[in-house]
């Protein structure tokens, strides 16, 4: 017999649902593994992580809710989907640090900004044996015979692997900005990006080049 590769939603819903958890929470699950494509590991820790926050942070209700996230993989997607914190709106910030943390604040006009900071703790791994293989990327980790065992852990721990601490927030500052022109492509682009009067672009993050239709 074929070792079943992945859960179908039905399995990750009945497995919430044997967990008591509340239908908002299936709720947020279901709609950010829809928008993520696939029920990626990092995606589902990441929905108890914002989930977590957001109970933490306890904001009125409509408020907007700005967050920072240490990791490009996965979890950006659950602070998208549950909070609507995004990386258009400008109140998602994603930092390529590389540890599955989140910070989320409130507004606020003031430098510095009270938030709660949630983040995968790796001393409470040790009750989580498969979770801990791939989080650690140990060779001993095999998806295609593991994977619906690491599903079902990180389900089971929901917030037991995780750790919240209060911290405060450097507000980033509204940078003013107008409209320039760069002196080599000739394209539109805010004056605060150009060096030189060169755009990014031109000067070394070119990623195409024209080609004739
Ligand atoms: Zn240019």
């Amino acid at each position: 017999m074929q070792p079943r590769l992945n859960h179908t939603w039905d399995d990750i819903e009945a497995r919430l649902e044997s967990k008591n958890s509340t239908p908002e929470l299936i709720e947020h699950f279901r709609r950010c593994i829809g928008f993520h494509t696939f029920a990626a590991p990092g995606l589902l820790i990441g929905v108890f992580m914002v989930d977590y926050a957001l109970e933490l942070l306890d904001p009125p209700e409509n408020e907007k809710i700005y967050a920072v996230c240490e990791s490009t993989k996965c979890l950006p997607d659950a602070l998208q989907v549950i909070a609507h914190c995004t990386v258009g709106n400008g109140r998602l910030r994603v930092l390529p640090i590389g540890k599955f943390a989140i910070t989320m604040n409130r507004p606020a006009e003031t430098a510095q900004v009270d938030g709660i900071r949630v983040f995968l703790d790796g001393e409470k791994m040790g009750q989580y044996p498969t979770f801990a293989l791939w989080y650690t990327k140990d060779p001993l980790f095999d998806p295609r015979t593991r994977g619906t065992a690491l599903i079902d852990e990180i389900i089971d721990a929901g917030r037991d692997l995780l750790s919240d601490e209060r911290v405060r927030v450097k507000v980033p500052k509204k940078q003013p900005w107008e409209s320039a022109i760069c002196t080599i492509c000739g394209e539109m682009v805010p004056d605060n990006l150009l060096v030189d009067g060169a755009c990014a672009d031109c000067r070394s993050q070119s990623y195409y080049e024209k080609t004739a239709y």
